[in-house]
């Protein structure tokens, strides 16, 4: 297998036009969410306009047709994370509704006053809310691991928070503020060596397919395809079925029911049990198709491609006067934040917006991180595997220029 990047831009309709002024599109906001191939943005028009229908309910053609699309899809997202025949997926609308069913399922059974919940400084708002919630809610205590000076876990400050009192470790796979990539390896082995459970945020790392997910273990991984250079709306919760089993359902209604009655109700197992509603079936086969997209690319090539990018982008970075950069540990994703001294990051976005440069400012969903670092918002260039150096380096020119006539 070859990494031809012209061929894969070419896969990607939206990098096509020309924004504003002309300019080609840049689009370095792949954190936020990244553009989808055409085989994704076909496979959810292909469904509605042959295969529509409810899954699970009705014994016609077209429902046993969407019925299968829609398991495929589930077998290729565990198949995607590695994930061993002890696992199961539970379809979500992204990774947020996927930690929130954590905290809220099992959390709220699991978790008893005088508990622990070990996060850290890094962590988005959906792996830090939902737990506060829970952990007000059962009188439980939240700590907080530390991060070094580069953005980097502080590996003696987390051992140092867990304990036997803690009873689940979330984490970020990687930070979508620094970029930083957690050894979640060692990670989820300290934690189940404490006798927690282990929860994995991979919202910024299943993107780059970086790998070590299946090794560490984890009890619960919460992933977003719209991420994944899938559809908006779908992600997914990938739990031990064991612990799945025995967790509350979420949300109740139809297809998660075993039987009903005035008497009460007895629910089915999972996925199914945390699946209330007519799910997001489309959303589910475009997740598969963006699966199977990623999988026909040459995965050393891809990683080794956005490493280039990354160590383009950090030196030309580096070299821009007045210009920080968040979070310089040594493995990370190709996402970088900076600040340029006396400059509001909304300015420098507005600038190179009027560019065709797309990036993303502001708290970025992580704000007890900006006050670790001591800022209220950052500038945010995030790349994917369809961006190229030359983008890089119109970047770098256009946002040096622009810092000079604003100094
Ligand atoms: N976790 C991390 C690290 C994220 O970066 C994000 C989104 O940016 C999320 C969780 C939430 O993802 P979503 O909004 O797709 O549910």
């Amino acid at each position: 297998m070859s990494f031809d990047i012209e061929k894969i831009r070419s896969d990607f309709p939206a990098l096509q036009q020309k924004m504003r002024g002309g300019h080609e599109l840049v689009y370095f906001d792949n954190a936020a969410t990244s553009q989808k191939p055409k085989s994704v943005i076909e496979a959810e028009c292909d469904f509605y306009s042959h295969d529509n229908a409810n899954i699970h309910r009705s014994a016609h053609e077209l429902s046993a047709r969407s019925t299968s699309m829609y398991e495929a899809a589930r077998d290729a997202v565990l198949k995607f994370f590695k994930a061993g025949p002890d696992y199961c997926a539970v379809f979500t609308r992204g990774a947020t509704e996927a930690l929130n069913l954590t905290a809220q399922s099992w959390g709220r059974k699991n978790i008893c006053s005088g508990d622990e919940i070990l996060l850290t400084q890094m962590e988005h708002h959906a792996n830090i809310v939902p737990w506060q919630i829970i952990a007000i809610e059962r009188g439980a205590k939240i700590n907080v691991a530390k991060i070094g000076p580069d953005g980097s876990l502080d590996m003696d400050d987390f051992k140092s928070k867990l304990s036997g009192k803690t009873k689940i470790v979330s984490v970020a796979h990687a930070s979508n503020v620094l970029g930083t990539v957690n050894d979640i390896a060692e990670i989820g082995r300290l934690a189940h060596e404490a006798g927690a459970l282990f929860c994995v945020d991979a919202a910024q790392s299943a993107p780059h397919m970086i790998d070590g997910i299946s090794s560490s273990q984890p009890d619960f991984l919460a992933v977003s395809a719209h991420k994944c250079y899938g559809p908006t709306g779908i992600g997914a919760l990938l739990a031990k079925k064991e612990i799945l089993d025995s967790m509350p359902p979420y949300q109740c209604g139809g297809d998660m029911i075993e039987s009903v009655s005035w008497n009460g109700t007895t629910f089915r197992q999972s996925p199914e049990r945390f699946e209330a509603g007519t799910p997001n079936i489309a959303g589910a086969i475009g997740f598969h198709a963006a699966i199977k997209y990623v999988n026909s690319l040459d995965k050393a090539a891809l990683h080794e491609h956005e490493s280039r990018l990354l160590e383009r982008l950090t030196s030309r970075l580096s070299q821009i006067s007045g210009l920080k950069i968040f979070g310089t540990a040594k493995d990370k994703i190709s996402t970088v934040s900076f600040a340029c001294e006396g400059i509001h990051p909304n300015d420098i976005s507005t600038l190179l917006d009027a560019q065709g440069i797309a990036i993303r400012t502001g708290h970025h969903c992580a704000e007890p991180l900006m006050d670790t670092l001591g800022v209220k918002s950052t500038c945010r260039a995030s790349l994917a595997f369809y961006n190229t150096t030359e983008e890089v380096d119109y970047f770098a020119d256009t946002l040096e220029r622009e810092i000079a006539l604003l100094s």
